[in-house]
């Protein structure tokens, strides 16, 4: 195996007010976590700007126009009740955006099996016309729609293990049986979407885990319904919207998913890429607010893309 980490230089740029739990430290944990000796066999790359006209490709027409408009000359400005833009944080989208474009390429041209990438804000609630839920653009949806417009990609699978529902990505793809969506979330939960019965055109798996629920529901879950529907979509390519909001740790929800839970099901991811796609996953940070369990479960996924078992971690 090898693994890519793509790291994003401007992250900081992006301000949230005071005590916003999408803040900066986030990544800093990230980045202290995957210094370790442990991880010194990843590739490492810097992202670079990536075209945020390509956002087009999943939201509407106005979209872009319109968050310009939103963004403040200093400051920050707020577009809901807990989304906010400041004055560079359409700069941040875009490294964040090409960052993972760079992951596609590395990952599609065979540079590498996986790839994993540090990112923020997170995309994965921001509808084809609305920004919310901390995020902006919908980056792993704007990477699914050039896997397909720019390798001829023809089948994309996106696994959604952030503990929230991605309304967003659901929205933009609700409608398309050539993406498979596929999340886990609690439920009840912001945003309030993603009930069983929400398929798309077939093409859509929510499985809803109960408050309090721990990672062996997450994994039955897994088994029973998830890996099942995305073997049989057989996809050219698996993207993962990567949240580390289950942890037991974290303050924005109540699932109790340990670390290992997070080791455990990227093997099983890996083990559907083999089969179906060559290994080719590309991973994109969504959310994870304690900085703890954000540590460990990035730490425990990441050890899993790069050598296919977790071996010595410290937590
Ligand atoms: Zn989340």
């Amino acid at each position: 195996m090898s693994t890519l980490l793509v790291s994003q230089p401007n992250f900081a740029d992006h301000l949230t007010p005071q005590g916003h739990p999408e803040r900066a430290e986030r990544i800093v944990a990230i980045e202290e976590a995957l210094a370790k000796q442990r991880f010194d066999k990843l590739l490492r790359r810097d992202a670079i700007s990536g075209d945020l006209n390509l956002a087009e490709l999943v939201h509407d027409s106005r979209y872009l126009a319109r968050l310009r408009h939103a963004r403040p000359a200093e400051g920050i400005g707020q577009l809901d009740a807990d989304t906010f833009i400041s004055a560079k944080s359409l700069d941040v989208a875009a490294t964040g955006l090409g960052g993972a474009l760079n992951a596609l390429d590395a990952v599609l041209l065979g540079e590498v099996d996986n790839a994993f990438c540090a990112i923020r804000p997170p995309g994965h609630h921001a509808e084809i016309a609305t920004p919310m839920g901390f995020c902006l653009i919908n980056t792993v949806a704007i990477v699914a729609r050039e896997a397909q417009r720019k390798y001829g990609a023809e089948r994309i699978a996106i696994i959604d293990f952030d503990v929230h529902h991605g309304n967003g990505t659901q929205d933009i793809f609700k409608a398309d049986p050539s993406v498979f969506y596929a999340s886990s979330h609690q439920m009840p939960l912001f945003p309030g979407t993603g009930r069983p019965s929400e398929t798309g055109v077939g093409n859509i798996v929510n499985v809803a885990l109960d408050e309090n629920s721990d990672g062996a529901a997450m994994r039955d879950a897994y088994l029973t319904r998830i890996f099942p529907a995305l073997h049989d979509f057989s996809p050219d390519l698996i993207l993962l919207s990567a949240g580390f909001d289950a942890h037991e740790r974290d303050p924005l929800a109540q699932l109790n998913w340990s670390s290992a839970d997070y080791g455990w099901l990227t093997g099983k991811l890996m083990d559907v890429a083999d089969r179906a796609c060559g290994n080719r996953i590309v991973s994109l940070l969504e959310g994870g607010y304690d900085l703890k369990g954000l540590a460990g479960g990035v730490s425990h996924h990441l050890a899993m893309l790069m050598d296919g078992a977790i071996g010595r971690l410290d937590d």
